[in-house]
């Protein structure tokens, strides 16, 4: 059994065949997917897909940290918060693309977002679905800096031992996705990461797992995630299946998955 901790369903790239993306899902023994908004109207499309999907499809609202140049307000997401909200996200610091003159206030305008979501997350007592690139100290010193550590993942992670050190210290998950399958630095990544920490996501329609690497991915391919960890700790890939699924279970509480 697999949980797709992070999985854009609401994409338009599902557009033309959404319900059997998830029919495949589930022979595929994916038995929940988390959905994650990146603005404002993806959220509220999460939260409707939930609702027609209840028990398999969790939403996850909030801001990507690309959209923090139109200076977005995140309290904008809380007359969303239902039972069909599993997290607050995807949000977070990505300052790949910042360089030279203006960098400085366009982090500014990240970590100002990015607080609001913590602020947000800790009032409604959800876990955070964090998407850091390039910017893990700013991160770690914008969680350090709340009134209590939040919950939460830091999804597609994209540290080495030093970051995934700093996860650890405060309780975070991480996330390995399907680039895990043909990057040697994640490889190498997964067998660091103790499995109490870790999560399966696919971040589809993106980063498809080898042997369908360049084309749509799906959640039906969450196992080949599984699998290439599983070689990695040298364990077999059903104790990787339970574990990651014990762990998004504890993080998102709100998960039943009786259905
Ligand atoms: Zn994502």
């Amino acid at each position: 059994m697999y949980i797709d901790t992070h999985c854009h369903l609401t994409f338009p790239d599902f557009d033309p065949d959404r319900s059997a993306v998830i029919g495949n899902a589930k022979k595929a023994g994916v038995k929940c997917c988390i959905v994650p908004g990146v603005d404002r109207y993806s959220s509220e499309q999460s939260v409707s897909f939930a609702k027609q999907y209840i028990g398999f499809v969790y939403a996850a609202i909030g801001f990507h940290p690309y959209e923090a140049q139109t200076l977005p307000d995140a309290h904008v997401l809380e007359q969303l918060i239902d039972s069909s909200v599993a997290a607050i996200g995807e949000c977070g610091l990505d300052y790949h693309q910042y360089k030279g003159e203006d960098a400085k206030s366009k982090k500014t305008n990240q970590i100002r977002l990015f607080d609001e979501h913590c602020k947000l997350a800790l009032r409604y007592n959800l876990p955070m679905i964090i998407h850091c690139r390039d910017a893990f100290d700013d991160l770690f010193s914008v969680l350090d800096s709340q009134p209590s550590m939040p919950k939460g993942v830091l999804h597609c992670f994209s540290g080495g031992p030093q970051e995934l050190r700093m996860a650890s210290a405060r309780n975070f998950y991480v996330g390995l996705d399907g680039n895990v399958t043909f990057s040697k630095k994640l490889q190498f990544m997964a067998s660091l990461i103790p499995l109490s920490m870790l999560l399966l996501e696919t971040d589809a329609p993106y980063l498809a797992p080898e042997p369908h690497r360049g084309k749509r991915n799906e959640p039906k391919y969450l196992p080949l995630v599984a699998k290439t960890v599983a070689i990695q700790k040298n364990i077999p890939q059903e104790m990787v299946a339970n574990k990651t699924t014990k762990n998004a279970r504890t993080l998102f509480h709100g998960l039943d998955l009786s259905s």
